[in-house]
């Protein structure tokens, strides 16, 4: 089948292309409807429909499949491995299910889970599924304060926590943050359950608060706890934004589109089936984590590959290592992941057999071409950039070799991913940007089955964030992007990325891009700064790679060089600083914000969702004695 065709039918024929990818999960009770849409924005898919994710992702397979793998949940910071089968898989699911149920979780409470990737973290996933409830997933590198903030949002019944975390070897306890968090909010929940995993022995206990998830799984386990069946336009989660850009919006996820999405991208997008194996690098915390680390590759009857640890520990092939041990056919990670191992000796990325991979999806940041080009080269394989939100919870733009593979182009996440009606808006006139024009994408609404359904309670949040931006009702992604003439869009950042130089607009993307291509760098970021004569001038913030044998002074004036044949002497950075880290959110998106806050002198702002304070405090310092490469 041609891309062109099934994507021409997802927009034309909504209603009939989705009927029939409803088809690829189980219903209780069928549709009424496959779209409800009049109250616009606001649409209900498959209403009236009952289903449920836990048994589309787990019961459901159990006849076909029971002694696959499901789940492995390997950790390189504790050296367990853990290798789960569905048949084991619905026996962990129903004891935590039977526990929530214990401590008096219904349908419709909230739950937070605050746990690095561990494999119960998939286990209260699909339990809080099993009974109805909201799970809202909060990254366990977060501090306390960013937990009390998405607390007194959710309100949730209970939290369940690791007793700790580890990063490098070293041990982060999670249990005085969460005594921390709780002790902020305004709406603690009564129970607190910790996974122990004897990681920190001199943990606290609150009496009548605290409960230990052992003694109670050692009671429940083999009971079995009956499906909750849902109507498709019920939460199924809460899962709050990066906070790249400000305060984290809690995205809503309904049920029953969440698991059409997911069964339509698995087959389509990432080419993954019943009994193959998808690896995804990401936290159970973040979007990616949730769609294709646990729904979509159970929901296909796959098997998924849980990581904890760190790309470099033992060493920086470990990831590699994986694919080639439980031959990983799909594997999708992040430019930040791959810049990463970019620093480190290409040798790691030959030293396993990875004849298994198909393919490598990348996805959260600007995938620049030099990267791309790295790893396309480093390990033999297609690479393919796909651009999506955690508010539509699946690609927006992509490559669909599952379906069919159009030819890859280093800079683009590609096409309009099936079923998403994208325009790309010029912002002074309101109208469609010609190809080759800079704009805003955009989703023409209704947004297809599996993207938000809205801001957690806060219907008015959601209006004003994603849909008041322009005359027509249209969901703005806040990022710029072109289109060529054959369609494929290139993304140029976020709208509050922009500069202005004596009146020229330039997105930061476009001058990393370019400084990127110098073959010492690593990494760039690039800000706009006041500037007295110009309004505003870009400037650089790079970091080197560990093979770089030039002087920070000459790579500056290399890159430099690189701007201006590229881009023009209008985009010439006003200064270069070279530095050991750059600062980003712990979901590893790159804080330009911070950067550009601390370049003119500002406060940087709400610095919780930094992963490295230290970065910050080199960048002070480095800017303080001044650019490199000047004169
Ligand atoms: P917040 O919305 O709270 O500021 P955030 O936007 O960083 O946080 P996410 O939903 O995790 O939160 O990130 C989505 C954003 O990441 C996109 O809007 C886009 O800016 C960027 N992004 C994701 N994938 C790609 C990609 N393939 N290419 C370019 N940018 C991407
Ligand atoms: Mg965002």
């Amino acid at each position: 089948m041609r891309y062109e065709d099934v994507y021409r039918r997802s927009i034309e024929d909504p209603e009939s292309f989705w009927a029939e990818q409803a088809e690829a999960i189980h219903w209780h009770v069928r549709p009424r409807a496959i779209l409800e849409y009049d109250d616009p924005p606001f649409r209900r898919w498959f209403a009236g429909g009952l289903t449920n994710l836990c048994y589309n992702a787990v019961d459901r397979h159990l006849d076909a499949r029971g002694d696959q793998l499901a789940l492995v949940a390997v950790s390189s910071e504790t050296g367990v491995t853990r290798e789960i089968s569905y048949r084991e898989l619905h026996r962990e699911v129903n004891a935590f299910a039977a526990v929530l149920r214990a401590l008096g979780v219904g349908k419709g409470d909230r739950v937070v889970i605050y746990m690095p990737n561990m494999a119960e973290a998939v286990f209260a996933m699909l339990a809080c599924a099993r009974i109805g409830a909201v799970h809202s997933v909060v990254f366990g590198g977060f501090a306390a304060h960013n937990l009390a903030l998405r607390i007194d949002d959710a309100r949730p019944s209970l939290l369940i926590a690791a007793d700790a975390g580890m990063r490098g070897g070293k041990v982060i306890p999670y249990k005085p943050l969460v005594d921390e968090a709780l002790a902020a909010s305004k709406h603690p929940p009564a129970h607190v359950l910790i996974v122990d995993r004897g990681l920190d022995p001199r943990r606290s206990v609150v009496e009548g608060r605290d409960v230990d998830y052992a003694t109670l799984r050692e009671r429940h386990l083999g009971e079995d706890v009956a499906i909750e069946w849902l109507e498709s336009n019920e939460p199924s989660y809460l899962l709050y934004t990066s906070g790249t850009t400000g305060k984290p919006k809690g995205v809503q996820r309904d049920v029953g589109g969440h698991a059409v999405a997911m069964a339509l991208s698995m087959r389509t997008v990432y080419d993954v089936g019943p009994g193959q194996v998808m690896f995804s690098t990401s936290d159970v915390g973040w979007a990616v984590g949730h769609s294709y680390n646990v729904y979509g590759p159970l929901i296909a009857g796959a098997t998924s590959i849980l990581y904890e640890g760190l790309p470099t520990n033992p060493d920086p092939g470990v990831w590699w290592s994986l694919v080639e041990k439980y031959r990983v056919r799909t594997m999708f990670s992040s430019p930040t992941g791959i810049r990463v191992l970019k620093k480190q000796d290409p040798e790691f990325l030959k030293k396993h057999d990875l004849s298994s991979l198909k393919w490598l999806f990348l996805a959260g940041e600007p995938l620049d071409e030099p990267t791309a080009q790295w790893i396309t080269e480093g390990i033999g394989k297609p690479v393919i950039d796909n651009y999506w939100q955690t508010e539509t919870g699946w690609p927006v733009l992509t490559l669909l070799p599952g379906l069919d593979l159009k030819p890859i182009r280093f800079g683009s996440p590609g096409l309009p991913n099936l079923g998403y009606r994208l325009r790309v808006i010029n912002e002074a006139s309101g109208e469609d940007a010609k190809p080759n024009e800079k704009g805003v994408l955009v989703i023409v609404p209704p947004l297809p089955p599996g993207c938000m359904t809205t801001v957690w309670n806060d219907d008015r949040r959601f209006l004003a964030s994603y849909f008041g931006h322009f005359r027509d009702l249209l969901y703005s992604s806040l990022d710029w992007a072109v289109r060529d003439d054959d369609g494929y869009t290139f993304i140029l950042g976020r709208t509050d990325d922009v500069i202005n130089v004596a009146g020229h607009r330039l997105g930061t993307r476009e001058i990393e891009e370019a400084v990127a291509t110098h073959p010492g760098v690593a990494e760039a970021a690039v800000v706009g700064v006041h500037d007295e004569l110009k309004g505003q001038v870009p400037i650089v913030f790079a970091t080197l790679k560990q093979s770089n044998t030039e002087t920070a002074d000459d790579v500056a004036r290399g890159m430099l060089k690189r701007v201006v044949d590229q881009l023009g002497g209008v985009a010439r950075p006003a200064r270069v600083y070279v530095v050991n880290a750059l600062p980003k959110t712990r979901s590893g998106k790159l804080l330009r914000r911070s950067l550009q806050a601390l370049a003119e002198n500002r406060d940087p702002g709400d610095l919780s969702t930094l992963d490295d304070p230290g970065a910050l405090e080199e960048i002070r310092g480095k800017l303080a004695r001044g650019p490199d490469g000047a004169g």
